[in-house]
């Protein structure tokens, strides 16, 4: 079998990969859609991926992989391995899972990062009541996420939250410094506000910034004990921040007990070494879609495993495809996996689009793994032609 074809369509924002065959198997993998602006990065592959052989996934990989980077510049090579895996599945007649080692659970844990009602302000009572009206969502969601520090409107909002300048304008949360008493404080109450709605009935987990200075995610981290927070995500470095410095975590992680978490925006194991063989987190967040496929995250997974880090795969933003093939990634992942990030489809039209998913999708907080070949999704094309630019057209000729 011969790749014949490497096209992107960007529909309502979500970067579309689609990879054709002499064979007429295709596969389709795809970015997150807060990335439209990747097609060219796509594009930029395609001749090194033409007439070779898309069941040998990592042959082609091996061309492609140097060519990426951190988030967002490893999105285009981890949403081409997602549709090389489409076409290994399908050309093998087996579902993804099977390919990656085969799954070791029927239905795979999701948490809620993205479903969201707008918070009404930054005060913790804004935060009890949010939280309240997230915690009988239908989904059921058993660990739910929330924004705080400089990864909420704290830093803009609340006077005199930090020692640093706020930035006018679209960030993309480029700010961050040391924190005053008065914001640290803050910050404490409204994520006690938060568990009092909670409980032990639902875990709570934290994305921080990135943006914190070390003395202050400890302090944070160590207030934050009797509430056994399931983590506190992307303190130091972090979501967009092409760096690790993985020192700087394990200098928090080793003198606390809640759990340290980051990783989301790491491309290749490579990255994740030093993280994971310091032990300078608890928690890793590798987005299958950023990192550089899935079977890259499997093996990051196992190399986790093998030092007693945690996995909590981040994916808000991965749509319906990046939705599939998390799922067939988690349905292999080893003991350590919690859940992973429920991506929702977006614009809510997504939902119309493609065929394969359960119905209801989230199901007490789980999604059940199906058994179709490849991803086991297709477009419904007559509907998702509708929604295709106009230079996008021959997207599925
Ligand atoms: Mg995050």
């Amino acid at each position: 079998m011969k790749i014949t074809d490497l096209k992107c369509a960007i529909i309502g924002d979500n970067p579309i990969v689609r990879i054709t065959t002499d064979e007429g198997i295709d596969g389709y993998g795809q970015a997150e859609w807060t990335k439209p602006y990747l097609k060219p990065f796509v594009h930029f592959y395609k001749d090194l991926v033409l007439d070779q052989d898309p069941t040998d996934v990592e042959r082609v990989m091996t061309r492609i992989r140097r060519l990426g980077s951190f988030k967002p510049w490893g999105a285009a090579v981890s949403a081409i391995e997602v549709a090389l895996w489409d076409i290994a599945g399908k050309a093998a007649g087996v579902p993804v899972y099977k390919l990656l080692g085969g799954k070791v659970r029927d239905k795979v844990r999701v948490y809620n990062g993205g479903r969201r009602v707008p918070l009404k302000g930054n005060e913790p009572e804004h935060y009890a009541e949010n939280m309240a009206i997230m915690k009988e969502f239908p989904e059921n969601f058993s660990i739910i996420k929330q924004g705080i520090a400089f990864h909420s409107g704290m830093g803009r909002e609340i006077p005199d939250y930090f020692y640093g300048e706020m930035p006018a304008g679209n960030t993309r949360g480029a700010f961050g410094g040391p924190m005053t008493e008065r914001g640290l404080s803050h910050t404490i109450k409204c994520v006690e506000a938060m568990k009092d709605v909670l409980g032990d009935e639902v875990g709570l987990a934290l994305d921080c910034g990135p943006g914190m200075t070390v003395p202050d995610t400890l302090r944070l981290a160590k207030a934050l004990e009797p509430l056994n927070i399931m983590w506190l995500e992307d303190t130091i470095t972090g979501d967009y921040t092409p760096y690790v410095l993985p020192e700087n975590f394990r200098e928090v992680t080793t003198q606390t007990s809640t759990p340290i978490h980051t990783g989301e925006q790491i491309y290749l194991r490579q990255n994740f070494k030093d993280l994971i063989e310091t032990k300078a987190v608890n928690v890793i967040g590798p987005d299958p879609l950023d990192v550089g496929g899935i079977a890259e995250m499997k093996w990051i997974a196992e190399y986790a495993d093998l030092h007693g880090i945690l996995m909590a795969p981040h994916g808000v933003a991965d749509g319906l495809i990046g939705l599939a093939a998390h799922v067939h990634m988690a349905a292999t992942l080893p003991r350590n996996y919690i859940a992973l990030e429920y991506p929702a489809g977006k614009p809510d039209w997504w939902y119309g689009l493609i065929d394969g998913l359960p119905n209801p999708i989230v199901e007490n907080s789980h999604i059940k793994v199906w058994d179709t070949p490849g991803l086991g999704i297709s477009f419904n094309i007559p509907e998702a032609k509708k929604h295709l630019e106009d230079e996008d057209k021959g997207f599925f000729d």
